[in-house]
């Protein structure tokens, strides 16, 4: 018979009953999340929510999947003094929080059969990972800081420190007004990666004769902080307070930007943290759509395409507007639409939020690469979508997918134009209607 080795077991025992004492603390705190119990009890672990997850099909495991979370999360909430006894073991580790680091594309929610609000239910738990001193992952928690020092979450040049007044180029250049009824907010993607999106943003406003300006000390919104779970930290607050002051200072009761994320900050996340503007919250497509409603604008330029439109998962999904680009696409003469077979509340993540690029970056490459086979199963020839973060991660992956099948040397190649709304109409061009 084998001797059993009581000390050994003893300790392992103690150990886990430490364990344990620590999950039931910070499992009390779980609880402090409103509606997480209904929200965790009435998952019907049905799995209908994993089909469609980017994340869940990139990893395969099922703890990725919005089911698999909801699973664990149930264990942790319901920790009892057998799980020792019965060698249960539960840890809120790095990969568990890991993968509370997804796209926050809210196609779970979508997928969802009892409609458990997922994007909240993901910033939450982030919350909660942050309140909690949790080991979050580096590239996560170090956005704060660099949002705090560059006042964007680019570090591009400014090595130094923030560039003060970074629209005062565009001030001087344009000859914008320090007062005006409309604030075109740039927003960091436009402003340090991809100037065409914001060149064409004012090119149009000034062409429809909108009386408008910028903000010369524009700040980054915060959108990637809220949407990891650092809209509570300071760094957030200072930003959210700088912009609203500034916006202030220029007496305009609209804003409007090309950029979802920055939308749904000022609409959705600064009421939430901070403060509820005083001022409307508009994204560009609105704006120029009701223009063309009103009569009061038309597109120049007619432009012979078949082309496709991805909504973007913070315009649509996440704040349901659906037809504003479609309205403009269906007015520009020549084009036609060709809807993507997985489109508007169920179009398909490309890759390039919520962090996850940052995180992730080959998984997210190839969620963007399973967008482009998407968009040739039509006969698009131009993808068409309304926010900067996708037009950038998607022409990026453009071109390395040509390039992977071209250095293949069997005559494949890719030929797909990628664009940005603001920048398509920027092109064509606008006119006033008299
Ligand atoms: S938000 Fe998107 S990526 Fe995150 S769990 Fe839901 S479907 Fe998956
Ligand atoms: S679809 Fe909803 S109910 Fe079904 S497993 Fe996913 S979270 Fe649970």
């Amino acid at each position: 018979m084998v001797k059993r080795n009581n000390n050994i077991t003893k300790h392992k025992f103690n150990d886990r009953k430490v364990i344990i004492t620590k999950l039931t603390d910070l499992t009390a705190k779980l609880s402090g999340i409103p509606d997480l119990e209904r929200k965790i009890l009435s998952c019907l672990q049905c799995g209908y929510c994993r089909a469609e997850c980017p994340q869940y099909n990139q990893i395969g495991w099922e703890s990725a999947s919005p089911r698999g979370k909801i699973y664990y999360l149930e264990q942790l909430m319901n920790i009892s003094f057998m799980d020792p006894i019965l060698d249960r073991r539960f840890e809120v580790n790095d990969k568990f929080i890991k993968q509370l680091f997804c796209n926050s594309c809210g196609l779970c929610e979508v997928n969802c059969h009892v409609n458990i609000d997922f994007p909240e239910l993901w910033e939450e738990l982030r919350e909660w990972l942050f309140e909690n001193n949790l080991p979050v992952p580096e590239i996560i928690s170090g956005m704060r800081s660099t949002i705090d020092t560059y006042h964007s979450p680019y570090v591009g040049g400014f090595e130094s420190g923030p560039p003060t007044n970074r629209n005062q180029t565009l001030i001087d250049k344009f000859k914008l007004p320090k007062k005006a009824k409309v604030v075109f907010f740039v927003g960091c993607v436009s402003q340090y990666l991809l100037i065409k999106i914001l060149n064409s943003g004012i090119k149009t406003m000034r062409k429809a004769e909108v009386d408008f300006t910028v903000l010369a000390d524009e700040w980054c919104c915060g959108n990637i902080l809220g949407t990891t779970g650092q809209g509570k930290s300071e760094t957030f607050e200072k930003s959210a307070k700088h912009n609203l002051k500034a916006i202030k200072e220029t007496g305009a009761d609209t804003l409007v930007t090309c950029c979802p994320g920055c939308y749904r900050t000022f609409s959705q996340m600064y009421p939430k943290y901070v403060a509820k503007p005083d001022f409307e919250v508009l994204h560009f497509t609105e704006f120029v759509a009701d223009l063309l409603d009103k009569g009061k604008i038309k597109i120049k330029k007619p432009l012979e395409k078949t082309i496709t439109y991805h909504d973007p998962c913070e315009l649509g999904r996440l704040s349901g507007i659906y037809e504003a680009p479609r309205k403009i696409l269906e007015s520009i003469e020549g084009v036609k639409l060709e809807e993507l077979f997985y489109n508007k509340q169920n179009c398909n993540c490309c890759g390039n939020g919520g962090g996850f690029n940052s995180l992730e970056p080959e998984m997210a490459k190839n969620i963007t690469f399973n967008k482009i086979d998407e968009v040739l199963d039509t006969n698009a020839e131009t993808i068409v979508s309304s926010c900067p973060n996708c037009r950038y991660g998607i022409s990026n992956a453009i071109i390395e997918k040509k390039n992977i099948l071209e250095a293949e040397g069997n005559g494949a190649t890719l030929s797909l134009e990628m664009m940005d709304i603001t920048e398509l109409v920027g092109k064509l061009g606008v006119e006033k209607v008299e």
